[in-house]
């Protein structure tokens, strides 16, 4: 065990605190990662304060990592000593079931082991990327492309994944009138993703305040849901709309915007239930569908192609000392658009 210094959540209610933590050994098939950047994802927020059901304290959170390899186990053959590399949402999976052995771990029936609070190979809790080290089964690290500046690369790992997979799979592309809704550090990517792809992307954002950035991003529309005439506007008109928004939504009203055979997916994760009225999916023959992560190739995809269309998430550099600030301001959506901490100010004494 090797002894690393950490920010951790003491309780559902604290800030978060400078601790220090143990990482295994490294295994035959493990790699050390000497972490550079932590991204901060709102799920680490929903996790640490119980959003979504209780966890054990002291948790260590962040699943937006990337840094250096600085140790390889005698059987890793994919990466090297000094490569760049990150690590996303989930560091194993059973790789037996039907779903890990088609290539899509994220989906395990098992349940992926995730980065930060879930119960690992060994029985301790994972802990996640807000620490100087992390030691991950080699099969889950990806590489980060030369040309994606370090620190931007840190949100792709969650925020890029989450929604290239959706635009992937529902086709987003020459054609498809996308919607993104809710313009936060998963939407902002989602625009330029989906205007990469090719496809006409509006914004749903509730006012107009991001609507310069929208349209940099790549959005040919932006519209306010604060205005209810927005949902009589865009009435039966989109092929795809992904909603990324953190609390719950009337989704009839967003169902409402999709035309022939368009489907609604939900990668926002509020931890109330969700009504829908069945008529309004019977109208239009529409799909409500939901999309968690993506898995180890198709992440590696999405950063070789946010490294050839030059998509780079829009960050904010902070110290470790601010994390805590941060938190409030991404509950407050006062972020443009995704928080990235400096992994070298994890280090220090025990607080
Ligand atoms: P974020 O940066 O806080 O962005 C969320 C955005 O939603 C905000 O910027 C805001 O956009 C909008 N919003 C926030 N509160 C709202 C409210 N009360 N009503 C309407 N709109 C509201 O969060 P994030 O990191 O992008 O994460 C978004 C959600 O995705 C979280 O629930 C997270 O847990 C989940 N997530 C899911 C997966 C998955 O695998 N499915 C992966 C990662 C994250 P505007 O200001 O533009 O309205
Ligand atoms: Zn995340
Ligand atoms: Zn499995």
């Amino acid at each position: 065990m090797t002894t690393v210094s950490a920010y951790a959540a003491p309780s559902a209610s604290e800030p978060l605190v400078r601790t220090t933590i143990e990482r295994r050994e490294v295994g035959p098939n493990d790699v050390l990662i000497a972490i550079r950047y932590a991204g901060i994802c709102h799920s680490d927020i929903h996790t640490v304060r119980g959003d979504w059901g209780p966890i054990a304290y002291p948790q260590v959170v962040g699943h937006e990592i990337v840094g250096e390899v600085v140790e390889i186990g005698a059987d890793v053959a994919t990466h090297a000593i000094g490569d760049r590399v990150g690590v996303g949402c989930m560091v194993n999976s059973c790789r037996e079931c039907e779903n890990c052995l088609a290539g899509m771990e994220n989906y395990c029936l098992k349940g992926n082991t995730q980065t930060y609070a879930s119960v690992d190979r060994d029985g301790t809790i994972t802990q996640g990327g807000y620490s100087t080290h992390i030691v991950v089964d080699a099969d889950f690290v990806l590489k980060v492309p030369e040309n994606i500046p370090y620190e931007a690369a840190a949100p792709l790992l969650c925020a890029g994944i989450t929604t290239y997979s959706p635009l992937s799979h529902w086709n987003a592309g020459p054609g498809k009138r996308v919607a993104v809704v809710g313009m936060g550090g998963l939407g902002h990517v989602a625009v330029k993703i989906a205007a990469a792809m090719g496809a006409e992307v509006t914004v749903l954002s509730r006012t107009l305040d991001k609507e310069a950035d929208a349209r940099a991003f790549g959005a040919s529309h932006h519209y306010a849901t604060s205005d209810a005439s927005t949902f009589e506007k865009l009435a039966n008109h989109f092929d795809l709309i992904l909603n990324t928004v953190s609390a719950p939504l009337p989704l009839d009203d967003y169902l409402a915007l999709l035309r022939l055979d368009g489907t609604m997916v939900n990668v926002g994760a509020p931890a109330e239930p969700l009504p829908i009225t069945v008529f309004t999916l019977f109208g239009n023959r529409r799909s409500f569908a939901g999309s968690g992560i993506g898995s180890i190739a198709e992440t590696q995809e999405m950063l070789d192609f946010c490294a050839e269309h030059g998509i780079a998430p829009e960050t904010e550099l902070i110290s470790a000392a601010q994390i805590n600030d941060a938190y409030e301001r991404v509950l407050s959506s006062d972020v443009r658009y995704r928080f990235v901490i400096d992994a070298e100010t994890f280090r220090g004494e025990a607080s």
